[in-house]
């Protein structure tokens, strides 16, 4: 192999190219780089949003490629023997990538290196998906953390490395191998109708995602502590979709936010603190790979849920007669993704008001959110069951009425997913919500809201009373 043999960047949710070590190690080599991506099956199990998300973030890495003369090469497949073909087509010497921490593309990225390193093939996994490499951040008597606190503690001192720019010059291949295309992939159709919905409010790529990112830290990083909770309000960064498919660096957003601090916005710690939140959860999943399946406290697996039934289809179609909740699944169902406050809300309500198992809940968010993320949603709905580490006690249960009262006084965010018109905020999402269902569901703007499916004291008193039950 000369070299100038080219090495492939297999992108996976790395979809940027500044800060990216696994194209920056490949680009400053000097050789010519080859950015392909693998259709697999670990890609093939995403959710349907997050699936039609990645699609629209391959588009737009393709365009920001091509205009530095590169591009990218899309194949379907089992990644070894994609990648085999490709080193065998190209003459590639290596091929690089940024590491996954989840149990499924661990144990294909196990595979993969395994099987080119035998081929007499480069295979390099780089950081850069999280901050902080998951064993690299043990607690003082070893171990991951599993209170979030003194993991805060443990990694908030360190140093960074600043972020990388992006590479000077790709250089091209002698010949690109070719192609397959994203219109063929059909990456959305897992979402019928509503992708064509949902792509209004997604925020695609990484030039969009700094946008995002510089206008957060210019209007709302002063305000994130104490208006973070209010639905309503841009108060949030928003980033969570493009930190899902790596159009952001945790890195990069880390470093802004760091800034932000020095300068003196009042809110940025608190953001930087949210930032190591995504941390702690990647740390769990990689050191705990059944977070997304089973109670990590395991006499939760005595818990009397149910499983499916009416009531969780009511809760997936915001049709529970609870205001609160309804706007918030309609929010997940129209933009793809939910305010935190309403992703705790609304998880309280599914696992303790009607009393159904997390992985339900879980499993819909997995579906709908185009930000799901597969360490940062196990977590969070462990942690709203009560059977997870760090978790909200089981007995602290949400009021949607109280939490209304509290978050969305003015309604403001009720009525913008539950009446719509409303041209302050924008839009009309709750007229995009019938736009966006199944058909199946036999949903009208003119239906009567419907009663509420469980009177609120009566739900949370049998939630406690299982609970009771459950700790003797
Ligand atoms: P900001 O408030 O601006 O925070 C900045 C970034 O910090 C976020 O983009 C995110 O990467 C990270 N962050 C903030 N809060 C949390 C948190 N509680 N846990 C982990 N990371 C956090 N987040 C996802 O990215 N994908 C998911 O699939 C997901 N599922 C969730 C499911 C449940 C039941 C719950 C309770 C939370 C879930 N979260 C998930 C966490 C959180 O709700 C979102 O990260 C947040 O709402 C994204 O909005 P933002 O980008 O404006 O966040």
């Amino acid at each position: 192999m000369t070299e100038d043999a080219p090495i492939i960047w297999w992108v996976r949710r790395d979809l940027r190219m500044s800060d990216n070590e696994a194209l920056s190690a490949a680009a400053n080599n000097g050789a010519p780089v080859i950015p392909v991506f693998i259709r697999d099956a670990v890609v093939d199990a995403t959710g349907a949003a997050a699936k039609w998300r990645w699609g629209e973030g391959l588009g737009a890495l393709d365009a920001a490629l091509r205009k530095k003369g590169s591009q990218l090469i899309l194949r379907t497949g089992d990644p070894l023997a994609v990648l085999r073909d490709l080193v065998q087509t190209t003459g590639a010497r290596a091929v690089h990538w940024s590491r996954a921490y989840d149990p499924d593309s661990i144990a294909r990225d196990k595979v993969v290196k395994a099987g080119l390193k035998g081929a007499q093939v480069g295979a390099e996994s780089f950081p850069g998906h999280v901050l902080f490499e998951p064993w690299t951040v043990q607690t003082k008597a070893g171990g991951h953390f599993k209170v979030y606190t003194p993991m805060w503690r443990a990694v908030s001192g360190r140093d960074v490395p600043d972020a990388l720019p992006v590479p000077h010059i790709l250089a091209a291949p002698a010949t690109w191998p070719p192609s397959e295309t994203l219109t063929d992939w059909k990456l959305g159709a897992g979402m019928d109708r509503g992708a064509a919905i949902v792509a209004r409010y997604a925020c695609v790529g990484e030039h969009e995602a700094r946008l995002k990112l510089d206008r957060f830290l210019r209007t709302g990083v002063a305000g994130y502590r104490t208006d973070r909770d209010f639905p309503a309000l841009e108060a949030t960064s928003r980033l969570s979709e493009n930190l899902a498919f790596g159009e952001i660096s945790p890195r990069q957003v880390w470093h802004a936010g760091r800034r932000a601090a020095a300068d003196g916005a009042a809110g940025a710690e608190h953001f930087v603190k949210e930032v190591v939140w995504r941390e702690f959860a990647y740390h769990l999943l990689y050191h705990e790979p059944t977070l997304a399946t089973e109670n990590h406290r395991k006499e939760w697996d005595n818990f009397a849920w149910r499983g499916e039934s009416d009531d969780a289809d009511a809760w997936r179609r915001g049709l529970t007669g609870c205001e609160m909740v309804d706007a918030a699944m309609r929010e997940l169902y129209v933009t793809g993704t939910m305010h935190n406050r309403l992703r705790m809300l609304a998880g309280s309500y599914l696992t303790k008001h009607l009393f159904t198992d997390w992985r339900i809940g879980r499993a819909w968010f997995e579906d709908c959110l185009i930000d799901g993320d597969p360490a940062s949603n196990a977590m969070g709905w462990q942690w709203i069951a009560g059977c997870g580490p760090d978790a909200a006690p089981y007995f602290r249960i949400f009021n949607p009425d109280t939490q209304a009262d509290k978050f969305d006084g003015n309604r403001d965010y009720r009525d913008l997913f539950l009446k719509g018109g409303n041209d302050r905020l924008g839009g009309q999402p709750a007229q995009d919500f019938f736009d966006a269902v199944p058909l199946s569901w036999g949903l009208s703007p003119d239906d009567p809201r419907p009663a509420p499916r469980v009177d609120l004291r009566a739900g949370r008193e049998r939630a406690l009373a299982a609970y009771a039950d459950l700790k003797n």
